[in-house]
């Protein structure tokens, strides 16, 4: 169980989420298609400054999709979607530069196996914040002992468990000063025993006032570090609340019934 600091801190953050601030993220009538396959209808998602989304949903409903549109690893066939207030650039150094700002973190940890655990953190500050490499490093540190795997940095990622990995991949991304962090199912590749490890680390980060998207399978999780659940079904949300709300009193049949076959 979490100590009783942690849901005063979380508390206290999603107030601070009901500012009235423009949102960071903003989906407006997003549509996507892989060939006759609808896979985002309508989306409409604004996600706060500071606020921790979670989306939850069927396995084939979208949401790595959806989470793929906001740094545009996919293009979308029609509706808008701007991050800090701008729409998503298309390529070169804006493109990078997106990507920088909303940072990632997948499944598979997508480390670059043949470079260290420090290379890994410093690369892209370095080439696409143009960062000084000792800046990059001394920042790298950092972050790496914020996610416990401080005394790693020399090491390759294989030499690492999945679940030190998996926190390296997010020191990577926070290398980068991101505005967002996005998360698709980190924790579904790890063995049980490094689940709680790296969810740790996300609770943390939301703590710590960072911006994520989470699509997670981790239901504990969600109802105890969300501000706020996204469920969706066949490319659609198809509700969101509090998890309070959602999880105690779920509206739609859809959700009833997943929550029902995962619960
Ligand atoms: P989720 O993350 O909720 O499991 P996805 O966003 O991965 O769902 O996928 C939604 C649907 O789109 C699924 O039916 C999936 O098979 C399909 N899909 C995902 N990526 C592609 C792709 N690159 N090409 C064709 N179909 C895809
Ligand atoms: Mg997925």
């Amino acid at each position: 169980a979490r100590p009783a600091a942690d849901d005063a801190a979380l508390a206290d953050r999603a107030h601070r989420t009901e500012r009235g601030d423009a949102p960071l993220v903003r989906m407006k009538g997003v549509n996507k298609h892989f060939g006759d396959l609808h896979v985002l209808k309508d989306i409409d998602l604004e996600v706060a400054r500071g606020e921790v989304v979670m989306i939850i949903g069927p396995s084939g409903s979208g949401k790595s999709t959806l989470c793929r549109t906001i740094n545009r690893l996919e293009t979308i066939d029609s509706g808008e979607i701007t991050v800090d207030g701008k729409p998503l650039p298309s390529e070169g150094r804006g493109l990078a530069r997106l990507r920088a700002d909303v940072g990632m973190v997948f499944q598979s940890f997508n480390l670059f196996a043949h470079k260290s655990v420090l290379q890994n953190v410093t690369l892209g500050p370095v080439k696409v914040r143009r960062k000084d490499r000792g800046a990059a490093e001394q920042r790298a540190r950092e972050l790496l002992d914020r996610v416990g795997v401080g005394n790693q940095a020399e090491k390759l990622p294989a030499q690492l468990s999945g679940g030190q990995q998996q926190r390296v991949a997010i020191a990577r991304a926070l290398a980068m000063d991101p505005k967002v962090m996005l998360f698709d199912e980190p924790t579904s590749a790890l063995d049980p025993e490094m689940i709680n490890e790296v969810l740790d680390t996300m609770v943390s980060l939301a703590k710590a006032g960072m911006t994520m998207v989470v699509v997670t399978h981790e239901m504990g999780f969600a109802r105890r570090a969300a501000d706020r659940v996204v469920f969706m079904a066949d490319g659609a949300i198809v509700e969101q609340n509090t998890p309070e709300e959602f999880f105690t009193n779920p509206r739609s049949e859809r959700a009833k019934d997943f929550l029902g076959k995962v619960l």
